[in-house]
Formats: C-alpha cells, sequence, structure tokens
C-alpha cells in the first residue's frame, strides 16, 4: 500500500503518527510494505541568522523521529536558548523567533549542505537519515517559495511581511489582506513528487491549515493536478466554527472562506476531495460530489488519532474501489 500525505507541521505531524500505527498493526490487506510519502510544506520556511529554518518539514521530522517537543507540538524536546538570549545580547533582530540550541544544530547543517549546493531535498533526506522517521520525507519543492502576508502599514498602505513575522510576532492579530506564496508560480515539484503521486494507492490530507499549508503545496504547479488524479480524502481542522489549534481562521479569512468544515471542503472542491472527514459537531456538513462522514476528530491521544488515520484510510480505499 502506498500513501501520500501533503503535510503541514503540528496537524500533519500528529497525524501522520497515528497513520504509522495504522500500518503497523497490519491494516494493510495485500500485505505489501506499508510506504508512506510526506509532501512537506516549505512555504514557511525563512532565513535568519544565515540558518535555513524549514518549520514544517523538521516538525513531521522531529515528531515521527521522537525528538518532538511533545506539549508545545514543535521544536526540540530537553531545548535550551542560549542560543537565541546571545544573539539577542549583540541586538541581532528578531528576536521574535523560538530559536533553540538543539533545532539549531539542523539549520546549521542544512545551511551548510545549501550552501554546499545541495538542493533541500537531498539536505532533508540527509537530516532524516538521523531521525528515521518511518515515512520519506519530501519538501514540496526545491525552489524557494514563502508565504508572504499582506497587512495594513498604519499609514493607509499596504506592505507584505513574512508568514513566520505575521504568525508568530503579532500572532496573526494583523489583519490579512493577501496571503501570497512568494515564488510559488516559478516553482516545480521536487523530485519524487509527482512520482509519489501516481504510484500512490491513496491520498490522505491530515488536518494541516488549508490555506498555508495545504494551500501552498497545492500552489505548486503541477501537484494539484496531480492530486485531482488521485483518491483523495481529508481530515478537517475546524471542528465548529473555530480550528482546534493555532489560527487558521485568520488565514481562511484572509482568501474569503467561512471557518467551518464545510467551507473548507469546498474550497477544496470535488475535483481534489473525494471524501472528507468532519467532526461529529459538524454531522450535517455536505458538499455536492464529496463522501463526508463524520466521528470524532480530536488528537487528543494516540488511541484516538490512530482511529481517525484509520477511518481516513478506510474511507480512501472505499472510495477508490468506487467506479468514478
Ligand atoms: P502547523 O504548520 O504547525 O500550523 O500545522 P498544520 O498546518 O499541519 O496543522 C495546523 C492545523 O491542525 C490547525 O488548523 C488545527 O486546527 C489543526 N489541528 C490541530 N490539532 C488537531 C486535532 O486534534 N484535530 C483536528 N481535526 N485538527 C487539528
Ligand atoms: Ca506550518
Amino acid at each position: 500500500m502506498r500513501i501520500v500525505v501533503p503535510a503541514g507541521g503540528i496537524g500533519g505531524a500528529r497525524f501522520l503518527r497515528g497513520l504509522k500505527a495504522v500500518l503497523e498493526a497490519g491494516a494493510d490487506p495485500a500485505g505489501e510494505e506499508p510506504a508512506i510519502t510526506v509532501i512537506g510544506n516549505t512555504g514557511d520556511d525563512i532565513t535568519l541568522f544565515g540558518l535555513r529554518i524549514c518549520p514544517d518539514l523538521d516538525t513531521v521530522m522531529y515528531t515521527l523521529g521522537g525528538g518532538i517537543n511533545e506539549e508545545q507540538g514543535w521544536g526540540r524536546a530537553d531545548e535550551s536558548f542560549t542560543l537565541k538570549e546571545e544573539l539577542a545580547a549583540y541586538g541581532m533582530q528578531p528576536t521574535w523567533f523560538g530559536l533553540g540550541d538543539r533545532d539549531a544544530a539542523t539549520h546549521i547543517v542544512r545551511a551548510q549542505m545549501m550552501a554546499a549546493g545541495y538542493p533541500l531535498s537531498a539536505v532533508t533526506e540527509a537530516l532524516c537519515d538521523r531521525w528515521r522517521p518511518g515515512v520519506r520525507l519530501l519538501p514540496m519543492t526545491d525552489d524557494r517559495v514563502e508565504t508572504h502576508v499582506v497587512v495594513d502599514d498604519g499609514d493607509g498602505g499596504r506592505r507584505a511581511i513574512h508568514f513566520q513575522e505575521w504568525w508568530i510576532r503579532h500572532r496573526a492579530a494583523l489583519p490579512a489582506r493577501e496571503i501570497i506564496g512568494v515564488g510559488a508560480d516559478r516553482s516545480s515539484p521536487a523530485p519524487g513528487v509527482l512520482e509519489a503521486i501516481a504510484e500512490a494507492d491513496v491520498v490522505l490530507l491530515p488536518p494541516s491549515n488549508p490555506v498555508v499549508s495545504i494551500g501552498s503545496v497545492l500552489g505548486v504547479p503541477g501537484i494539484r493536478e496531480a492530486l485531482e488524479r488521485s483518491t483523495v480524502v481529508g481530515v478537517s481542522p475546524i471542528i465548529g466554527d473555530a480550528p482546534v489549534r493555532g489560527m487558521a481562521d485568520a488565514c481562511l479569512k484572509a482568501i474569503g472562506v467561512e471557518t467551518g468544515a464545510q467551507a473548507v471542503a469546498e474550497h477544496y472542491g470535488p475535483r481534489l476531495l473525494d471524501g472528507w472527514l468532519v467532526d461529529k459537531a459538524d454531522e450535517g456538513a455536505a458538499v455536492e460530489g464529496v463522501e463526508v462522514r463524520s466521528m470524532p476528530l480530536y488528537m487528543s491521544d494516540p488511541e484516538s488519532t490512530a482511529a481517525i488515520a484509520r477511518a481516513a484510510l478506510d474511507l480512501a480505499m472505499e472510495l477508490k474501489g468506487r467506479t468514478r
């Protein structure tokens, strides 16, 4: 069984942990070696202090590799912040980014390899040699794509700031007038991405941010079209009228999509989605051309997370079996 999962950070990583547990428990009737290929969002990537930081790739790698700060959901366990304090003492900007000492080692390796000419996909593979996440982790693209957010500058004009500045420094509280994937239109999928989609039995969309995580992956020319040819089942990151964690509502508002499980499925559309899992609270959600099912969608512990992954996989296999 070959499964492709486009993913952001926390929501993606937690879902993947559940999916791995399901496959390890022997859900594959064909008895083949199960293979998960993750297409990681790189729109959140940022260069700071000469380091290339890829928050979503690292969240997936650390979560599946056993290095994540569990309570926080991102960053390394047993982290310290001496480097950050020392940089601040020199007056180095920005000071709002939570750069941990252990985490910084990852970014130093990445920056060094990239300076030597390795593409991000090769660097990610090298980093995964240490973490052994048990999935094939591919960046969506080797090209530089960065999400920027257009906000009011306070003088009647507008300016674009990096997504991380908007998200972390401003806690997404500045109204986003527009969200732009800078470089996306000129990017191409990283090596192996389109092949993995073409060979996949099913594609599962974890409950990742529909705009700045899944939306960024879909923004790489060629990826959406390839996914539209696959059987795709998604899990809603929205329960009731709010995201389960984080500020995805601020992102949805920026693109004119209501914060709701049904609205997100309508935004993805029936060309992309074959099936959609919503929480019990959203039982009545319906989208023409999409098979909607409801179940508890809180990934609160390993069991509930695995149950969600299992339901997504089962629905995908069921829909794949139907003539379309
Ligand atoms: P990020 O890159 O770290 O922001 O992570 P993702 O984009 O992968 O996931 C963020 C999304 O995960 C948010 O919109 C949350 O609403 C969603 N999310 C987090 N925890 C849960 C959960 O337990 N259940 C569901 N359904 N969604 C969740
Ligand atoms: Ca992210």
